[in-house]
């Protein structure tokens, strides 16, 4: 049995900040009381403790006390995603089985009709019942349910629990290291892995969390300079807007940021130099739903000298190539108390693990000082006259292009070399096709320059704003 984060936290330290959300900030007990309240008041709507429900809302300070108030009632939590369709909604919803959805009033609309919900404005005003809250959870027990992004077809329910959120927690501080003064600005979403580990750690190391509902560049790129916060995660698209805002205001970041966490898919190799030059550390992660969050990270240090790779294996973890080719590369995988114990739902049946090994579907290889590459989805890989091309290598080398804000490249059929490369391009400034391929062709082999560049405004991403290659063609 282990402790209840949340009371834990607020009995060691009490008064220290919490949570910081457009200039009000909360305690960790402030955060405490609001949340056993909040727990009183759904335990008098009837649900129980291990209830499965499902809840969606913005990321601020009311989500954050509906979620620590399901904690404390030990309820898997299906996480939604608010920036889902209906129909991708009543897909999870369903696959779920939730009994109830606590939803943010201004998102009721996103839910499929008839849906059984709950407001949270009205769980605020309803009554509290008595109900004595647990103060141990244990580590096998359910906290979340996530569902993966579905870039590789079917979204799946994974379960995170106590334990593989406790571990890949503590595995991170292992690696980062933590000082009290620490605080770490959250802009992406709660309901994802990249979000909710942020709350997780909050609560075991006590440090603060700023937390934003949206992305707001200038805000965010302000907050760094200042260094009012030290650590953020990031995605790549992210990165590059705050690269670019630092670039336009000539200023760099504050010595007191320490660190900026990128992970939830590939980071451009451009990005992490121009973070170099603008004294942003930047740590490359890999890590998934599955894995509660990063499994390997790249130590800031060794950024540049080790470009491009994912790092080592945090603390606890293992991570394998298997079946690997002649250039040792091969699907990468995973095994650790951060690995989740399965899946619920359409793919309970389907083993996460083989004798412990989460399979990832990522294609990689080990360097001989035993730093990880992630070199792509196996999904996407693009078999051309017998060669096998990388999409992720293309998309690095156009993105490289000053002309270029984002690339997508995928398979097209072709008669002779039953595949060929295709890319599609959103530009920034103007520059013709033939530039752009005369560019591909100075670094890459003949047969990975795109045989054709499609210029478009916008690429096919998901919820979690992913690129889906497999729509590219559509
Ligand atoms: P689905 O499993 O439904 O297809 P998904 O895999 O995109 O969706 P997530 O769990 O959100 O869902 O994403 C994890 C995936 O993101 C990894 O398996 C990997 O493909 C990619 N990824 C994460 N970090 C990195 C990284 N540093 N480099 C390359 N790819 C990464
Ligand atoms: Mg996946």
């Amino acid at each position: 049995m282990y402790p209840n984060w949340i009371l834990q936290r607020a009995y060691l330290t009490p008064l220290r900040k919490a949570l910081a959300y457009k200039g009000q900030s909360w305690t960790f007990q402030e955060l405490n009381n609001l949340s056993i309240k909040r727990a009183r008041q759904l335990s008098a709507l009837g649900i129980q403790q291990g209830d499965r429900i499902a809840i969606m809302g913005p990321s601020n300070p009311d989500l954050v006390v509906m979620l620590y108030a399901c904690m404390h009632l030990q309820c898997e939590m299906v996480m939604l995603n608010r920036r889902l369709s209906q129909e991708e909604v009543a897909y999870q919803l369903e696959d779920a089985e939730a009994v109830t959805v606590f939803v943010a009033d201004e998102d009721v609309l996103k839910l499929p009709p008839k849906t059984a919900h709950h407001l949270f404005s009205t769980i605020a005003k309803g009554t509290e019942d008595t109900l004595d809250i647990d103060k141990e959870w244990p580590l096998h027990q359910t906290t979340t349910i996530m569902y993966t992004s579905g870039t590789t077809g079917f979204p799946k329910g994974v379960r995170q629990t106590v334990g593989n959120h406790q571990a890949s927690a503590t595995a991170s501080v292992f690696n980062i290291g933590l000082q009290p003064e620490d605080v770490w600005l959250c802009a992406v979403p709660l309901f994802h892995i990249s979000g909710f580990s942020i709350l997780v750690r909050s609560l075991l190391y006590g440090n603060q969390v700023y937390l934003y509902d949206q992305f707001d560049v200038e805000t965010i790129t302000q907050n760094i300079i200042d260094g009012e916060v030290t650590h953020m995660s990031v995605v790549a698209v992210t990165l590059e807007r705050i690269l670019h805002t630092l670039e336009q205001l000539a200023m760099k970041a504050s010595p007191r940021f320490k660190l900026m966490l990128a992970g939830g898919g590939p980071v451009p190799v451009d990005y992490l130099t121009r973070a170099h030059a603008l004294n942003l550390a930047v740590a490359q992660t890999y890590g998934m739903t599955e894995t509660s969050s990063q499994t390997a990270t790249l130590a800031s240090e060794d950024a540049i000298r080790k470009i491009g790779s994912a790092g080592k294996p945090l603390f606890f973890n293992q991570i394998k190539i298997a079946e690997p080719n002649d250039d040792g590369e091969g699907e990468i995988c995973i095994r650790g108390p951060h690995v989740t114990p399965g899946y619920i739902g359409r793919f309970a049946q389907k083993s996460a693990t083989i004798d412990g090994w989460l399979h990832t579907g990522d294609i990689g290889y080990i360097d001989e000082e035993g730093y990880l590459f992630v070199i792509d989805r196996r999904a996407d890989l693009i078999i051309s006259g017998g060669e096998n091309i990388y999409p992720a290598e293309i998309e690095n080398v156009l993105l490289t292009h000053p002309a270029v804000q984002e690339a997508g490249v995928c398979g097209k059929h072709d008669s002779r070399w039953g595949q060929v490369p295709i890319a599609f391009v959103v530009l920034k400034e103007q520059v013709s096709i033939e530039q752009l391929q005369a560019f591909c062709s100075q670094k890459l082999a003949k047969y990975k320059v795109p045989k054709e560049i499609i210029l478009t405004d916008t690429l096919p991403r998901n919820g979690a704003n992913k690129l889906v290659r497999r729509k590219l063609l559509q």
